[in-house]
C-alpha cells in the first residue's frame, strides 16, 4: 500500500515532467521550430529560464504566472498542461493498477512496459489534441513517435494486453507493411506523389484567415478542407491516395494467398506462430505481440483513411485529416486493434455534444476532428473491459481471436 503511494507520487511528478516538455513541444513544433534548442527562454524579454524557475507546477505558481525578469505574464496554459499530463500519468497507474479497472493487467512489475507504452500514447494524444484545437494541425511525428513505442512494447511485452490476431490476419499485416514500406520509397523517388499538392497556398492561406485559424508553414500542412475553389479537384487527388495504398492491399492479398494456398509455406507460418510449441523460449509470443502491434496500427489508420475517402469522393472536398488517420493508427498499435475500433465509432457522439453546445452557446469556435478520436480512445482505454466482451462475438466471427 505505502509502495502504492509512493508510485502514485513518483508518475504524478514524473507526468508534471513530461507535461513541461509538452508545453515545448505545443508551442514550438507547429511553428516549425528545433524542440531541443534553443533552451526556454521568455518570449517578451528573451532571457533564458534558469533551472530553478523551470520547476514544472511548483515554479509557475511561486512566480504567480510572470517572468521573473521582465514580469510579463506567462499563460496560464503552461500550468494546465503540466497539471493534465500530470493527472493523466498518475491517473492511469491509479486507474489500471489500484482501481483494477483492466482484466489481466497484474502487477507494474508484470506490465510495465504496456503501461509505459499507454501513458507515453496519453501523452501524445494530448499534445497533438492541444495542437489540432489551436493550429488544426496534428504533428504527424508525435504519432509516429507513439506508434513506435507501441510496437516496440508489444513485442517486447507479449503476454501483456494486446488483444491476439490469428496468424492468416498476422501474415496479412506483415505483407501490408512490406507494401507500405515499397509505397514510400515511391514517394520518396518521386514515382508517385503525394495528394493536395497542387492546392493553391494563396487561397488556402485566405481561408484560413477567414475562419479565424493560424496559417501554417510548409507544404501540405493545411487546416481548411481542400475544394476546388483551391485550385484541385479533391476527387481527382484521392486517386493519387488509392495508388498510394495498392501495393499495401497488394501485400496483405498476397501474404494471405501464400499462407492459406501454399501448403509449405501454411505449414512453416503455423510453426512460426503457434506459442504453444516453444514454451522456454517462446520466440513465437514476441512474434505475436509483433503482429498484434502491426495490425492495430493498420486497422487504426484503415479505418479513417477509408472514411476520408469515401468522404472525399462523396461530397467532394477533403474530408478527415491525414493527421486524424495518422492519430487512430497510433492507438491501435499502442493498444491493439480493439480500442481504435470502437473509438472510431465512440468519437462522432464526442463531437456531436460539441455540436449541441455550440448551438446552445452561439460564437463558440469549431473544432477539429482529431480531438474527438483521442477522447474517445481515452473513453474506450479505461472501459476496455466491458467494450471486448461487448465485441467479443464479432471478433470471433471474423477469426480476429481465432487461435
Ligand atoms: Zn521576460
Amino acid at each position: 500500500m505505502q509502495m502504492d503511494v509512493m508510485w502514485v507520487i513518483f508518475l504524478f511528478a514524473l507526468g508534471a515532467c513530461i507535461g513541461s516538455f509538452l508545453n515545448v513541444v505545443i508551442y514550438r513544433m507547429p511553428r516549425g521550430q528545433s524542440i531541443v534548442f534553443p533552451a526556454s527562454h521568455c518570449p517578451t524579454c528573451g532571457r533564458a529560464i534558469q533551472w530553478y524557475d523551470n520547476i514544472p507546477l511548483l515554479s509557475w505558481m511561486r512566480l504567480k504566472g510572470k517572468c521573473r525578469f521582465c514580469k510579463a505574464s506567462i499563460s496560464p496554459r503552461y500550468l494546465l498542461v503540466e497539471a493534465t499530463t500530470a493527472i493523466l500519468v498518475g491517473g492511469l497507474f491509479v486507474c489500471y493498477y489500484l482501481l483494477d479497472i483492466r482484466d489481466g493487467a497484474g502487477t507494474l512489475s508484470q506490465s510495465w512496459p504496456m503501461f509505459a507504452a499507454h501513458a507515453v500514447l496519453l501523452c501524445a494524444l494530448f499534445a497533438c489534441a492541444i495542437i489540432d484545437i489551436e493550429h488544426w494541425i496534428v504533428p504527424l511525428e508525435v504519432c509516429w513517435f507513439a506508434s513506435l513505442v507501441g510496437i516496440a512494447s508489444a513485442t517486447a511485452a507479449p503476454h501483456g494486453w494486446m488483444p491476439p490476431v490469428s496468424p492468416s490476419i498476422g501474415a496479412m499485416s506483415l505483407g501490408a507493411v512490406a507494401g507500405l514500406g515499397i509505397s514510400l520509397l515511391l514517394m520518396r523517388y518521386g514515382l508517385i506523389q503525394q495528394s493536395f499538392l497542387d492546392a493553391d497556398e494563396t487561397a488556402v492561406n485566405a481561408d484560413n484567415e477567414k475562419h479565424g485559424k493560424k496559417s501554417k508553414k510548409g507544404k501540405n500542412r493545411k487546416s481548411v478542407a481542400i475544394t476546388k475553389d483551391h485550385g484541385v479537384n479533391p476527387r481527382t487527388e484521392v486517386l493519387r491516395e488509392l495508388i498510394f495504398l495498392a501495393p499495401p492491399i497488394a501485400g496483405a492479398l498476397t501474404a494471405y494467398l501464400l499462407v492459406t494456398r501454399v501448403e509449405a509455406i501454411e505449414k512453416a507460418w503455423s510453426f512460426l506462430t503457434a506459442s504453444a510449441m516453444h514454451e522456454k523460449w517462446s520466440y513465437a509470443s514476441y512474434l505475436n505481440g509483433l503482429l498484434s502491434g502491426l495490425f492495430g496500427y493498420l486497422l487504426g489508420g484503415a479505418l479513417v483513411w477509408g472514411m476520408r475517402i469515401l468522404g472525399t469522393l462523396g461530397f467532394g472536398k477533403e474530408a478527415m485529416g491525414m493527421g486524424d488517420v495518422h492519430i487512430l493508427a497510433a492507438v491501435g498499435a499502442v493498444c491493439g486493434w480493439i480500442v481504435p475500433s470502437i473509438a472510431f465509432f465512440v468519437a462522432p457522439f464526442f463531437g456531436l455534444i460539441w455540436a449541441i453546445y455550440l448551438l446552445l452557446g452561439r460564437n463558440q469556435r469549431e473544432l477539429p476532428y482529431g480531438p474527438w478520436l483521442a477522447a474517445a480512445s481515452l473513453a474506450v482505454m479505461l472501459f476496455y473491459d466491458g467494450f471486448r466482451e461487448l465485441l467479443r462475438p464479432y471478433g470471433v466471427a471474423l477469426g480476429l481471436f481465432a487461435r
